[in-house]
């Protein structure tokens, strides 16, 4: 006989544990009622290793989602890091001069725009918030699945079995959920791979993160607490490969120019990261008692670092929704899934457009539309009401964003 859930979660990613975290901080079921399914918890990290390779750019919607989960009180203050500037420019512009844009939270009254966290820290509190808050985990591949009117029936890799009302997949970019649901995907690769990596520069970060657009893809130094800064360098597959393949003092040589000298001499001081990109979005998010939320629903260019915010607000428009159920509504029913759907697909389809549209602009050596977008960032510059907005855009505080249930005693609120 196969064990029944309510909720069950594929994948224990950050999307997946959050969504398990704010089920049960919601009361939307009893927290033994909650499963999430993966093929490894990574619960634990050493907290004297280095800062993870991969870092995370997080709003303050995102802030606000990972307090109603009680993670963001447990992110330790040195693996986290507060920006309140975010400097843009195009590689025809110069830093901080000509064709610079510089949101500054100071602009409209906010403490900071948003942070920079250590990735796998990140993950492992958000699985111990949900471990500690009750929900089940179980160790396996997702295997098979099969849809009936009033349950999800889920198998296993090692034979396990069981049922649940609603099946939700946090699997990321290839989501087995999203395959064994025949729901497709749209979208195309990008030729250009992020190197991602840590360097020290001659000048300092200012607690900013800082972006150039260079006609073969943006280059962002994201800061560190310790004066270090991650950088994220999306470029064409080819140059990534020949970056790569160069000594640490030609790479840092080469990061320097790229950098328009923006921070003097800059130094690798890590192993170089590469991610292949592409903008990948499924044709459903849902499905009778199933549901898609994170990457498994949409992959958008890390240029802006949205992806997991996006995410992150899916998570917070799924409870809500299922807060919202009715009488005898379950929580699988499908006309109450596809209120999550119509409301953070167009969201997402938005945000995925807007990055695919900036690097189509930006990635582009065409010196007549290098000067229109070193023009337009500067005029940018010159409108403090359309800076607002953009600074509100990128705490993503702006569009539907879904209520937040925070501490009122947060200084963040
Ligand atoms: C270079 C780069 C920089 C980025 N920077 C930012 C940034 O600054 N800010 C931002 O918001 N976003 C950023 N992103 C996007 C962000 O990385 C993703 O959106 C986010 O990690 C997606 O999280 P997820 O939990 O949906 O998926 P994942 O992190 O991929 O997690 C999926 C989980 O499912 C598990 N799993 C997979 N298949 C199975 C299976 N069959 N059975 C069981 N378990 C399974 C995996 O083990 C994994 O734990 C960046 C992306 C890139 C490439």
């Amino acid at each position: 006989m196969s064990r029944e859930f309510d909720i069950v979660i594929v994948g224990a990613g950050i999307i997946g544990a959050v969504t398990a975290g704010l089920v049960v901080s919601r009361g939307l079921c009893a927290p033994n009622r909650v499963a999430i399914i993966a093929d490894r918890f990574p619960t634990d990290f050493d907290a004297n290793a280095d800062w993870e390779l991969r870092v995370f750019a997080l709003s303050r919607a995102s802030e606000r989602v990972l307090r109603e989960c009680r993670v963001w009180e447990r992110m330790p203050a040195d693996r986290r890091c507060a920006y309140e500037r975010i400097c843009v420019w195009d590689a025809s512009g110069s830093p901080q001069g000509r064709g610079c844009v510089i949101f500054d939270c100071a602009e409209i009254g906010e403490p900071n725009l948003g942070s920079i966290v250590d990735a796998r820290v990140l993950q492992a509190h958000c699985l111990r918030a949900a471990r500690d808050a009750g929900v089940v985990f179980i160790e396996a591949a997702l295997r098979g699945l099969e849809l009936s009117d009033a349950s999800a029936h889920i198998a296993l890799g090692d034979g396990r079995e069981f049922r649940c009302k609603l099946l939700v997949g946090a699997d990321g970019t290839a989501s087995r959920t999203r395959e064994l649901l025949g729901i497709g995907t749209a979208g195309h690769a990008y030729d250009q791979d992020a190197m991602v990596a840590h360097v020290r520069s001659e000048k300092p970060h200012q607690n900013s993160a800082w972006q150039r657009f260079l006609p073969s893809g943006p280059l962002a130094f994201l800061p560190l607490p310790d004066g270090r800064s991650s950088i994220v360098w999306s470029t064409s597959r080819s140059d990534a490969a020949r970056l790569r393949a160069l000594d640490a003092r030609a790479f840092s040589a080469e990061l320097s120019a790229a950098s328009d000298g923006a921070f003097g001499a800059c130094e690798l001081v890590s192993p170089i990261a590469g991610f292949p990109l592409q903008l990948q979005y499924a044709e459903d998010y849902v499905a009778p008692n199933a549901v898609l939320v994170g990457d498994a629903a949409h992959v958008v260019h890390p240029l802006a670092g949205q992806g997991l915010n996006l995410g992150l607000l899916d998570c917070a428009a799924l409870v809500e929704v299922l807060a919202g159920a009715t009488g005898a509504q379950q929580v699988g029913d499908l006309r109450l899934l596809r209120r999550y759907e119509r409301w953070r697909k167009s969201e997402n389809l938005l945000a995925a457009a807007a990055m695919d549209g900036i690097d189509r602009l930006f990635s582009n050596g065409n010196p007549v539309l290098a000067s229109l977008r070193s023009a337009s960032l500067g005029a940018v510059g010159q409108l403090p009401f359309i800076k607002r907005q953009f600074a509100r855009r990128a705490l993503g505080l702006s569009g539907d964003v879904p209520a937040f249930r925070v501490d009122r005693s947060s200084p963040h609120r």
